[in-house]
This record gives C-alpha cells, structure tokens and sequence, in this order.
C-alpha cells in the first residue's frame, strides 16, 4: 500500500508500526449541529482506506471521536434551553444515522470527550509538571514556544501566514499562537469538571492526543498510532497542536506515523459556509437521494481533490452506478461463488495506490462490460453469473456500494402511495391485455411511462422500473 503523507508531502510505501496491524484515528465530528457534506465526504475516504486495509488482510483498529463538549455546544444550550446530554445525544444518533445511510460503518472505538475527562486532566498535568503548560487568566495554555518542532506539521513558519489569522487572539496568552488546554469555567451553570488546576472543561485539540494515548496508541517505538486522518482544514491548528501536546508529554513518541487529509468539498464552485447560506446538510441531501447513491458520488473523485457537487454530476454518477445494478439484476437468482482473483488483485492495485478510485473504478467498469458482453451470447452461463455475483458481493464490501437489491434501486425514490398506484395501473393494463383490449393497454402503458415508470413484461409478470 502507497499513502500520500500530508506531512511530509509525499507518496511513501506504507508501513505498519506492528505486522498485520493497523491503528487509524480520524477526528470526528462536533455535535451541536446536523453534519454536512464536507463531513459525509471526509467519513466515506476514510471509511474505504479502512476497507482497503481490511481486504489486503490487514486487523485494522479505527477509531472516530465526538466532541461533545466545546463553546458551540454551550452557546446552542443556551440558546434551546436543553442539557448538553439532550443535545450532543441527538446529535450523536443522527450523526450514526446519517452515516449508516452512507454505508460508512461505525468506527470500532467511539470515544466521546466527555467519558474522557480524567485522562485529559491527567495528560494537562503531565505538560504542566513538565513546564510545557502555564496558567493564563482564562485557563491552561499550551506554551508553543517549548516545542523545538512546532509548525512541523504544517511547514508554516511565517506568522502572518494567512491560516494563522484562525488563531484565537487573546491577551491571557503568552504568544498568540499557544492554545488553551484547559478553560475555566466562566458561569456557573456551564457544564464544567473539578481538576487539580481548577474547574473548567477541555480544550478541543487535548482530547484528541489524550484519546489516542487512552485506546490505542503504542507506548515502545516512534509512534504511537500508523495514521491519523481528518479533513484538510483540521492540518492547522487542530493537528499540528494534537502532535506538539504528545510530543512534549515525555514519551519520546510522535503522535501518528502517517497523516492524511481529504480535501474541500464546494457547492457549485463556492466554499460552503453557513454565512453564504450554502451549506449543505446531508439530511437535506438524503431526502433527495439515496445514500448510496451519493456515496458512490462522494467516492468517485480522489479523497485528496477538492470536490465540487453539482446536481448535475450526480445524476451523471447515479447513470453509472446503474449499470452495476443492471448487472446484479442479470445475476442476482444464482447461488455466489467466491470473487474472481484477477479482478480482485487489479481493484487492490489500483485502490493501493493512494485510493486510486478512478482506475479501481475503471477495473469495475471493464468487469461489468465484459460480464454484460459474455452473458448477451451466453445468457444462461449459470457458472460465470454465480463468479459474478461473487464480484459484486466483494465490491459491496471493498467500496460499500451494491448493497440493494436490483428491485429495490430501480424502484428508488417511489413513495409507498405513488407504487401502489402503479400497481393498480399494471393490474388494468394486464386485464385489458387479456381482454384483447390493445388499445386500452397501450395507453396504461403511455400513462406509466408519463410518470418515469419503465414496464417489463416477463415470465413472472410485469415488473417496474423507475427510469430517473
Ligand atoms: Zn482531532
């Protein structure tokens, strides 16, 4: 397996810290609001290296946080009047929800930040009794200035560097790029934990270093973890910071062997952003589409190119994804047998190269036209159609699509109401065919077909599709 490493920019030859293992931890998602695309994108990469790693024989350990506590979570309690359980719970479940939409499975080790106080409050006081943490007037800082390797991560040296304008400025701290560890609670109604420094709650960037020392960071070698993942916006400060904490603790261990970043999602050419009322919410795009089908177009570009979603390129996307379908419905009456090891060792390939989703998807491509090809002179080929079926039941669980039934996905998006109506039409429309009623057949088909209904007569009666 070849990774593109964030950090050191380039294509490295992956290397497991321990044989046959591998630690991933990806920085998860903020609970006080619903998840967007740039979430849903950043969960789906990260969710194929993991089923990468698994069909090249790898046991893969995947960890995912919530950060359930943080200024956003308060500000929206304030605002609703709800406890900060009532609303990071919902927003947990529906986060889940979303996700299983997705076919992105949950992660082995779900820590939330609130189940880890003790182990945060215990990393903060290894960093102050180790001179790395001060006392500012709002909380404990993290001192930037004893870290030799500060920036390391992101390369930036320059502190009018435009991404460091994202650092909060305060005068509580010593240098303005030091970030708090710790904050003290300011009211009294906050939700807040007793620590021997004072009571507050943590900074955002510790739980993540203090996570990944509590569930799965090795304690001999460099590193502590194989890859540490996130979105491209998390490399400064929220990662360069993770890195320094773990750097300074004592341990002589750097946080992650390998990082890897996803890139940006835009609405039609446009950074989403809440302030250009662009932002698109994955609930919203789950009433339009399954989600499946969005997966596959999320998957489709590369995990490091920016991703641009137009309405248009998904329904382009959906037409290929089509086709997989209409293969599995040619197939889908016989008994699978396992997957075709040619066509196994040439998607790998392709996927070991950094996910190389366009040529692994190019694999699947030439897979189905050459089964399509094989079955139009030897329709009956049970022996190749059980081969294939087993292609496809692999391909479900290396890239997490095909998941339906071929009925179920051409039949998508038809409420319970509109496909009862349709029936009732098929119903007419097979009476009047025995009727000899030509006429009156032909327009209940003109009708179905008016509403996108596509007809097949076959052998088990008439079946449906739905052709947009
Ligand atoms: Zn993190």
């Amino acid at each position: 397996m070849f990774i593109y490493d964030s950090v050191q920019k380039k294509r490295l030859l992956f290397e497991p810290i321990k044989e046959g293992h591998i630690s991933i931890y990806v920085c998860g998602p903020t609970v006080y609001d619903d998840a967007h695309l740039g979430h849903a994108r950043s969960a789906i990469a990260f969710d194929l290296l993991r089923r990468v790693f698994s069909a090249l024989g790898y046991h893969v350990t995947f960890v995912k946080n919530f950060t359930d506590i943080d200024d956003k979570i308060i500000a929206k309690m304030k605002q609703s009047g709800e406890s900060l359980e009532a609303i990071t719970t919902f927003y947990i479940q529906r986060y889940k929800e979303e996700m299983h939409a997705l076919h992105v499975n949950d992660a082995d080790i779900e820590p939330k930040a609130t189940e880890c106080v003790g182990e945060i409050v215990s990393f903060i006081e290894a960093l102050m009794a180790l001179n790395v943490g001060y006392v500012g007037d709002d909380g404990i800082y993290f001192d930037t200035s004893k870290d030799a390797h500060y920036l390391s991560l992101c390369g930036r040296v320059n502190e009018e560097d435009a991404s460091m304008a994202r650092i909060e400025q305060k005068e509580s701290k010593r240098d303005q790029k030091d970030f708090a560890l710790w904050k003290f609670s300011k009211e009294l109604d906050e939700p807040s934990y007793p620590a021997p420094f004072g009571r507050g709650r943590p900074g955002w960037h510790i739980e993540c270093s203090a996570m990944i020392e509590k569930y799965i960071a090795t304690h001999e070698g460099a590193y502590q973890i194989d890859i540490h993942a996130g979105g491209a916006d998390l490399l400064f400060p929220h990662h360069e910071n993770e890195a320094a904490q773990t750097r300074c603790k004592g341990h002589r261990q750097e946080l992650s062997k390998y990082w890897m970043h996803n890139g940006f999602v835009t609405i039609n050419g446009e950074k989403m952003s809440k302030s250009l009322g662009n932002s698109f919410f994955l609930k919203d795009a789950l009433k339009h589409y399954d989600g499946e089908v969005l997966r596959f177009y999320l998957l489709s570009t590369h995990y490091r190119a920016n991703f641009n979603f137009s309405e248009e390129d998904l329904l382009m996307s959906k037409k290929r994804l089509d086709k997989l379908y209409r293969l599995k419905k040619r197939v889908f009456e016989t008994t699978p047998t396992p997957a075709d090891k040619n066509f196994q060792a040439l998607m790998l390939e392709a996927l070991s190269d950094d996910l190389n989703i366009s040529k692994a998807l190019a694999v699947l491509d030439d897979m189905i036209s050459s089964a399509n090809e094989h079955f139009d002179t030897e329709p009956k080929d049970k022996i190749h159609k059980a081969l294939i079926f087993g292609n496809l039941l692999w391909i479900e669980a290396v890239l997490g699509i095909g998941l339906h039934t071929p009925l179920s996905y051409f039949q998508m998006g038809v409420c319970e109401e509109e496909k009862k109506r349709i029936e009732t039409l098929i119903e007419k429309r097979t009476e009047a065919k025995k009727a000899k009623d030509f006429a009156t057949a032909d327009a209940l088909r003109h009708e179905l077909e008016s509403m996108q209904i596509q007809l097949m007569d076959t052998a088990n009666g008439t079946q449906w599709e739905k052709t947009i």
